[in-house]
Parts: C-alpha cells; structure tokens; sequence
C-alpha cells in the first residue's frame, strides 16, 4: 500500500516533502533558534513524510518583532484597502493555480480523501480569500446621531487590532488557516501563524504562495511547533495584540488565561457535541444521506459534526437502518487510493481515543448497530460506527469524540419544548440540524436550540459568508462573514465639537 500512494504523489509533492523546510518570519525562511525539528508523518500509513523546524518561544518573539514592524512602520499600513484587497486576491488565484499540489499535501498530512481535499478544502480556502479581499475596501464606521447638547460631528472608525496571534487544529489545516489569516490581513492586521503538529505542511506552502502573491514581509509569519512551547508563546506574549484560536475547549480555557496577561483580544473556535433532530414527517431520503455525510465527513473529525441523532419513534427503525447501510457503503482507504471516501484519524492517540469512547459507551449499555473497529491495515483508521441505545448521562452523549461516531436516541413525543430540551442538554453549543417538512416547527426549533449554526434538511456549509461559533463551551465570537472580519477590528469613537 505505502508504495501505491508513493507513485501516486506528484513530483512536486515529492520534492517539496524532501525540502529542508524553515520558519517563514519577517518574508525569510529560518532555521528555528534551537537548530531543532520535528517529524510530520502520513496518517494512513504512519511513516514519515517530512521534518519541519520545532519553533518555541525564541522564534515566536522574533515573529512578534517582525509582525509588530510590518504592522507600525511597513508599506503594509499605508496601503490602501484596494492594494491590500488585490493581494488577498492574487493569494486566492494561486491557491486556485497550485490546487492540486495543496490538495495533495493536506491528503499526506492530514489523511483526508483527495476528492474531499480538491472539492472542499482548497477551493474553499480560495473562496475565502476572494470574499476578505472584497471586504478590504468596504471597512466602515457610521455617523452618530448623539444627544450632547451643542453642535457635533460623531462617527465610528474601525481600524485593525494590531498584531495577531493565530493558533490552528489540524482537522482541516490549510481552510481553517484561511478563516483566520484572510479576515486579518482584510482588516490591515498582521499575523503570526502557528499551524498544529500534526499538520504543518500546507501551512508553509502557502508561506510561500503569500510571498509570491506579493503580500509585504512580515505580515505573514509561520512558526511551525508544538502547542505547549510555541502556541503557549503566542497566547501568553505581551506585544501581540489579539489572539484567535481553534481547537479544544480544554485548550481554549488555557488560552484565555494565558492572553490575561496583556488582556489581549480573545475569539476561540472550540469543541462542539452538535445534535440532529428528525421529525417524522421529514423526507427520509435526503435526511438519511445528509446525516451519514454530517458525522462522516472527514472521519467525523470536524468541529461541527452532527454527533447525536434523535429520532422521533416513527421514523427511528428506518433512519438508523438507513444509516447504517449508507456506513456500510463507505469506502475507507488512504486518502490517495482511488475511491477512498473516508480517510484515517490524525494519529494513533486519536485513535486510541475513539476506541476508548466507543468501549465506555459499550460498557455503559451502548449497542453497536455498525463499525466500532479498527481496520486491519497500517494507519489511523477506524470503521464508520453508529451507536444506539445511548442515553444522555453516557460519555459518548456527552463528550466531543472527534471521530466517525454516531450516537442515536429516539424520542417519543411531540413536545418540540421537550426536544430542544434535548439538544440544548451538552455543554456545548456549536451547530446543529433540523429535518422536516414542517417549516413551523423548523424555525421554533431553530430558535430554540443555542448553538451558533443551524441547518434546516441540511447539516450545514462552511460557505465564506455563513459566520460560524460557538454557544456556551464552544466558543467566544464568530468567525467567517461580515462578523469574522469584525472580529479584527477595534472600534473608535470621534467626536468633533462644531
Ligand atoms: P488542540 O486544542 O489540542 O490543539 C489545537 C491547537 O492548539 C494546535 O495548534 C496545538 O498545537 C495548540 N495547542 C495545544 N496546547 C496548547 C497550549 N497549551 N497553548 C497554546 N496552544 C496549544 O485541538 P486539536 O486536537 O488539534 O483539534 C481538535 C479540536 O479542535 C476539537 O475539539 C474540535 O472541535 C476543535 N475544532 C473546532 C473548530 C471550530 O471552528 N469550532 C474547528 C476545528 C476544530
């Protein structure tokens, strides 16, 4: 198998792989301080595909530096929104142009499908710098209308926030890093990236895309490291203004209480538990499809995964036969093999971790209707699994798997009160799914359900404009859309006195 997906790799895959790679700081690529380097490794096979420089601290402050400089002094500053929007522009036509060397590392380094890579990841990326870069030129304050007694002129500027720290998972690395870097590049800011361990690769490739798309030197830097010594760095440095991060909600609190230091600006993407709710008038048809594409996709390692079903008692038997059936069609595989729909897990301990939920939730009463083992081949991969008879108290109705598996509950009444009640019962609020033809009790569930995304017959999109975040444990602020920008901007108040 190894050999298959080696000459399945292109020769530009190859030779950048086999690259001595740097820390892109300041528009240069540098050796991290330390001299020293870690190994990135394909989750399909388990080999390594590539050393990467180990940045910390040391490297993360000359980062700051340079971010600082480009930020106050550079050409970055003075240039107007239009030039800066071009830029995102041209950054977007060459994600587009080196599409399928992009695609073909997030598969090596993340384990994704490539048709999942080519279709989703890398044009999306694309999308979202094309729609940052038309924001660039349409930043604006309001004029007020205040109530002072006498004759004033009051209106709002928005200006950038200054340098930004932005740590990212490695669920979808190179479309998560677009969902930070171009809203704060739109807004005039300048960044300092620390993409995950696990998946560093595509992250320093578009280092190189932002140089030749012209973007001024230090206004992108990319450290590649670990999260307890180059992202603590970041949440914790006193010259970074804000810092934006995804991943855990157990990380999340760190964060925040390592950027109170400098009370630095904090928005966080965190963990989501998302609920799924089937009505018994919904068209089956679509709902069975789009539920098994929810917590499948990506081996279910997607913040916003549709986790816990409930299925009204009507429609119960033929929505978790048809689910499991649609599980049964997945073909899991190495992300390059053809035909593979369903890639490995990140790593070995993400594995373990699955595997670990799916026996507490045997152990605490679950059935397993389909999967619920590892696949007996080299690699992170685990089969598509539904569990049923879960019930709330249970850790795998509760906890953020991170994994391809669904929990299903049937509910019995009609008390749409009751249901919200149910997907409201998590500490999270991040997403969620509503499927029925009923548009009246769509939109009272909509309403009802605190999470930051909801899906009437559809799980979702991660569309450039559709702002997305978290409720409760999943986040602070929303990224993505008009409020993604916002999130990179300060707001300041001028009153002129006439
Ligand atoms: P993680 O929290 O372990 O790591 C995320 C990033 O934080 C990595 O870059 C890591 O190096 C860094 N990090 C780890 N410890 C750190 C520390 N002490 N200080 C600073 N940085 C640190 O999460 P993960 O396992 O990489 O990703 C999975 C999680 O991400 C899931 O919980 C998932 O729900 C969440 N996620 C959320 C969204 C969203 O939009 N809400 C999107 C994708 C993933």
């Amino acid at each position: 198998m190894t050999t298959s997906t080696e000459t399945k790799m292109s020769e530009k895959v190859t030779t950048f792989l086999a690259r001595k790679h740097g820390l892109f700081i300041d528009g240069d690529w540098l050796p991290a301080v330390s001299g020293k380097v870690f190994d990135s490794f394909d989750p399909g096979t388990g080999r390594v595909i590539a050393q990467v420089p180990e940045g910390d601290a040391e490297d993360i402050d000359l980062a700051v530096k340079a971010a600082r400089r480009a930020f106050e002094d550079g050409p970055w500053g003075r240039m107007t929104p239009s030039e800066r929007g071009r830029l995102l522009f041209n950054l977007a036509d060459l994600v587009e142009e080196n599409a399928e060397e992009l695609a073909e590392l997030e598969v090596l380094d993340n384990g994704k499908p490539l048709s999942n890579a080519r279709a989703a990841d890398v044009p999306l990326c694309a999308d979202m710098f094309r729609y940052m870069g038309g924001w660039a030129t349409k930043i604006t304050g309001e004029t007020l209308s205040i109530s002072t007694p006498g004759e004033y002129h009051a209106f709002t500027l928005r200006e950038p926030v200054g340098v930004v720290g932005q740590i990212i998972p490695w669920n979808a690395p190179l479309l998560i890093l677009s969902w930070k870097v171009a809203p704060a590049l739109a807004a005039g800011c300048t960044v300092v990236l620390k993409p995950a361990e696990q998946t560093p690769l595509t992250a320093l490739r578009f280092g190189e895309l932002a140089q030749e798309a012209g973007i001024p030197k230090g206004v992108i830097n990319i450290i590649t490291g670990f999260g307890e010594t180059a992202g603590a760095a970041i949440a914790a440095h006193p010259d970074i203004d804000k810092v934006s991060f995804t991943g855990s909600s157990e990380v999340g609190r760190i964060i925040v209480k390592a950027a109170a230091g400098n009370l630095k600006r904090v928005s966080l993407e965190l963990g989501g538990k998302s609920p799924v709710i089937v009505l018994p008038d919904a068209d089956l048809s679509a709902a069975i499809p789009g539920i098994a594409r929810g917590i499948f996709h990506n081996s279910g390692q997607v913040c916003t995964a549709g986790s816990r079903l409930y299925a009204h008692r009507n429609v119960f038997d033929e929505i978790v036969d048809g689910i499991v059936q649609q599980a049964g069609q997945i073909t899991v595989g190495h992300g390059l093999e053809d035909g593979s729909q369903m890639g490995p897990l990140i790593s070995p301990v993400q594995c373990e971790r699955v595997m670990g939920y799916i026996g507490q939730g045997r152990d605490a009463g679950a059935s397993i209707a389909t999967g619920g083992a590892r696949l007996d081949r080299d690699g992170n991969f685990i089969e598509p699994t539904v569990l049923v008879d879960t019930r709330p108290e249970m850790s795998v109705v509760q906890e953020e798997i991170f994994g391809p598996v669904l929990c299903v509950m049937r509910f019995d009444d009609d008390d749409l009160e009751q249901i919200a009640k149910q997907a409201n019962d998590t500490i999270f609020g991040l997403a969620g799914s509503v499927w029925t033809q009923n548009i009246s009790a769509a939109h009272k569930l909509v309403r009802r359900i605190r999470a930051g995304r909801i899906g009437v017959n559809t799980h979702g999109s991660v569309d450039a404009t559709l702002p997305t975040g978290g409720f409760k444990q999943s986040g602070w602020g929303r990224e993505k859309g008009h409020d993604g920008l916002n999130l990179y901007t300060e707001v300041k108040s001028v009153i002129v006195s006439l």
